[in-house]
């Protein structure tokens, strides 16, 4: 019998500092005594999951954060360890970790290569010193080049880079530099992300005070960045994601193609036999063995369809209207009238089967995706009246 695909997030709340945007769930008072108990309490978790996950195969593993890199490579080993004996981890399972290149040391990378470890997403974020101290960045642009030669000659060969953009004082010619400087570098693949001052971050103390590029200048650092990465052969899978050819990110994309995941630690989310659940980001009640699950939802039909077109969006490729219509047995122009209004404004286009977002778009699709929930909502509505 075919084995269901599954995926695995593991996440590591542990960082030197707290950047200054920074909403993740970290805590910044870890000892290695305490990675450890963290890591122990993974490992427990994951050897009392996996009755449920007999008949899936995992297919990708994703040490997420915080700072992954900050551990030690021998708690990894352990986590994989037992992943290995209590689930069946596909041989060429793709297994990335998050590296932040203020934690790079001696024999890291070698050692992370030996247990599996085949794919690295660094966090560079800018390439200027001053941006990233501004961002409250504990590395400089040397640190982080310094960290990917180490890491290629220890053998990694897919290599993710982070960026953001819309910084405080960023310029588009600024927000240029740093892509040449790693598009220079040749990384399989590059995720850049806009800035969002997030509730509760330095950043949002201090709002008014920020002089962030206004909308128009971030659309254009936005177009800028898809003909420039396109130009330099790479191609835009996602909103926010580019890769060289055969490189995408395949544990994101099992996100927004609906492959279920199971995430281990706190803050961490699955989606999982039709549920959806999150775990609390309260380290405390983990450690001592407490069930941290709370906002535990079944997925019905109708969640399954308005999920379907609103990951699927994402993708650069977009959706396949005849395969919404055969799966949900819904009929797409009936329960999203308005795309057709955006199809008018340029933000969509539709080759054959396909709907996808124009680069236009992709930089207002939350608005988009915003209208589709209310076209939805209302189609949902109106069927219950017709029951
Ligand atoms: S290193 Fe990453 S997770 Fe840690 S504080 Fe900075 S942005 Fe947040």
């Amino acid at each position: 019998m075919k084995r269901k695909e599954l995926s695995i997030y593991i996440h590591i709340p542990f960082c030197k500092r707290k950047c200054n945007y920074c909403d993740f769930c970290s805590f910044t008072d870890g000892t290695e005594e305490l990675h450890s108990r963290y890591v122990g309490r993974i490992c427990e978790e994951i050897r009392s999951a996996s009755v449920s996950a007999q008949g899936y195969a995992v297919k990708t593993v994703y040490f997420g954060g915080g700072t992954p890199s900050l551990l030690d490579a021998s708690l990894f080993e352990r986590v994989l360890s037992a992943l290995r004996e209590s689930f069946c981890v596909d041989e060429a399972a793709e297994i990335t970790l998050e590296c932040n290149p203020a934690t790079a040391r001696e024999g890291f990378f070698e050692k992370l290569r030996a247990i599996g470890v085949n794919r690295l997403s660094i966090g560079l974020q800018s390439a200027d010193d001053t941006e990233l101290a501004a961002l409250g960045r504990l590395h400089s642009y040397a640190d982080f080049e310094h960290t990917y030669f180490v890491a290629r000659s220890a053998g990694f060969d897919n290599i993710s880079v982070d960026l953001m953009y819309g910084l405080p004082d960023q310029t588009l010619d600024g927000f240029k530099y740093s892509l040449e400087k790693v598009v220079s570098l040749a990384p399989e693949h590059i995720s850049s992300y806009l800035l969002k001052i997030e509730e509760g971050t330095a950043f949002w103390k201090r709002a008014s005070e920020l002089r962030l590029p206004d909308e128009d200048t971030q659309l254009q650092m936005y177009r800028m960045m898809t003909n420039y990465l396109c130009e330099k052969g790479y191609y835009k899978y996602e909103v926010s994601n580019f890769a060289r050819e055969g490189f995408e990110s395949r544990h994101n994309v099992g996100y927004w193609t609906g492959r279920e995941y199971l995430g281990f630690g706190v803050a961490a989310y699955s989606f999982f036999k039709g549920e959806r659940f999150g775990n609390s980001r309260d380290i405390d009640a983990f450690l001592s063995g407490k069930d941290i699950t709370e906002e535990r939802e079944s997925i019905g039909a109708e969640d399954a369809a308005f999920e379907f077109v609103m990951l699927g969006m994402r993708m650069g490729e977009g959706i396949s209207l005849s395969e919404y219509e055969r799966r949900f047995s819904r009929s797409f122009e009936r329960d999203f009238p308005s795309a057709e209004r955006f199809e008018e404004y340029g933000l969509l286009r539709r080759e054959g089967d396909r709907l996808s977002f124009t680069d236009e778009g992709f930089f207002v699709s939350n608005t988009v995706l915003a209208e589709f929930l209310s076209d939805f909502s209302k189609a949902v509505d109106t069927d219950g009246k017709m029951l």
